[in-house]
């Protein structure tokens, strides 16, 4: 080897050490910031879709405590645990880990903001406008049976394990969507509606438990809901039929419900809605949710 070669080869060296260092520097800087960003501990984890209408999934050691807002949150022997953003919600959630010996974990979550489908119709007539009181009697006794199986805490952990979609119809409406009547805002749709044929089947969209089945409600008209656990569960609207009584457990995928189009619905279609207690999330949101590990 000559002296020119072997000078070229101790440059060389050289700047391999140099990049190496760098290398070593630059992942060093990033797992710094990375570390900033995400102040929970390693084994803290959250599933990541911090949309407004959004379940959010979070894994701990089971002996710590977790509150949103101040407020305790259940925590399953597995560690899962489960919150979720409102359509609307503008303001920042603060969510706190207490481990046993006191070592405390704050995250704050910021909602991303969703621009949902607004419609605007004027001229409609008075009488659609107000509807009954007979009505709403009748809706206000449906309400309270809907609100009860939603305050509903179980020990279940299914929301952890990933939905599937309920049905394989075409999508013909979304979570969030809103009419306003003459200038009135009417309630935001709520649910993910699929088409369907009376009787099609209706699978459940996750293991669970079934909470509530009244085949005739006002508005609804046969309306089902599924505890999946810690205050989330699915809601069928419409249906025509049920294969489960109150009480059953169900799996992912087991035969539940049929379509239908009872109660003042339009046509035969599923409207599947998903909710955290009374809050409403969107279904369409939940079937995006990696399970994690
Ligand atoms: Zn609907």
């Amino acid at each position: 080897m000559n002296l020119k070669l072997l000078h070229l080869k101790v440059l060389q060296k050289g700047l391999l050490l140099m990049v190496r260092k760098f290398s070593l520097l630059f992942k060093c800087s990033l797992l710094a910031s990375l570390l900033m960003l995400q102040p929970l501990a390693a084994q803290e984890q959250l599933t990541e879709q911090f949309f407004q209408g959004a379940l959010i999934v979070g894994k701990t050691s089971p002996t710590n405590k977790v509150s949103l807002n101040g407020k305790a949150i259940k925590v399953s022997s597995t560690g899962d645990y489960a919150l979720g953003f409102s359509r609307d919600e503008k303001n920042n959630s603060e969510l706190v880990i207490i481990s046993p010996n006191g070592a405390i974990e704050k995250r704050i979550l910021k909602p991303l903001k969703r621009e949902y489908n607004i419609q605007k119709v004027e001229g409609i007539a008075k009488k659609i406008m107000n509807p009954n009181k007979k009505a709403n009697v009748r809706a206000g006794e449906d309400n309270k049976k809907i609100s009860a199986a939603r305050k509903v805490d179980s020990d279940l952990t299914a929301f952890a394990q990933g939905f599937i979609a309920p049905i394989e119809g075409t999508i013909t409406g979304v979570y969030g969507s809103q009419r306003y009547f003459n200038g009135v805002p009417k309630r935001p749709h709520y649910g993910l509606d699929y088409a369907g044929k009376k009787g099609d089947p209706v699978k459940a969209p996750a293991d669970g438990t079934v909470l509530m089945y009244v085949p005739d409600m006002f508005y609804s008209g046969g309306t089902m809901i599924i505890d999946h656990g810690h205050g989330v569960s699915s809601t069928f609207l419409h249906l025509s039929n049920s294969y489960v009584k109150v009480g059953d457990k169900v799996t992912k995928g087991q035969l539940v419900a049929a379509v239908g189009s009872s109660g003042r619905a339009t046509g035969p279609h599923l409207d599947w809605r998903i909710n955290w207690f009374n809050m409403r999330l969107d279904p369409a949101l939940v079937l995006k949710l990696k399970p994690l590990k």
